[in-house]
């Protein structure tokens, strides 16, 4: 369970403010967008991956203690997927899924033969 960043009290992962400080938990007053924000007297652009790459144009850089867009500079920015060759029966399905077309010709020139003979 997430805690409150202000006063560490647990909260539910869809609140949209803290029950007990009433401190803004999510943006917009919405549950599906997150609002990241800094502890104590810290910056949350020293460790975002946007101030180090240059990219954020932001007003508040360099001394956001909230922001929706925030990415933790230590985390990769896309998730890495192992290669398909080593999910197992995940991968082989999804092999097949994305080359359907040319499994469907191949199962018909197969019937076909095994009819002809
Ligand atoms: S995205 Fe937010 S946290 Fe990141 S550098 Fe810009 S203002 Fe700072
Ligand atoms: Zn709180």
């Amino acid at each position: 369970m997430p805690s409150c960043p202000k006063c560490k009290q647990p909260v539910d992962s869809q609140a949209v403010t803290c029950p007990y400080c009433n401190n803004p938990l999510k943006a917009f007053g919405h549950p599906g967008i997150p609002l990241y924000q800094s502890a104590g007297d810290s910056w949350l652009c020293d460790r975002c991956t946007y101030h180090l790459d240059d990219t954020c144009n932001f007003p508040q850089r360099p001394y956001a203690k909230s922001c929706t867009m925030f990415h933790d500079a230590s985390l990769p920015l896309v998730a890495e997927e192992p290669p398909a060759n080593q999910l197992g029966w995940m991968g082989i399905k999804n092999w097949l899924y994305r080359h359907r077309g040319i499994m469907a010709i191949a199962l018909i020139i197969l019937a076909s033969i095994i009819i002809a003979m």
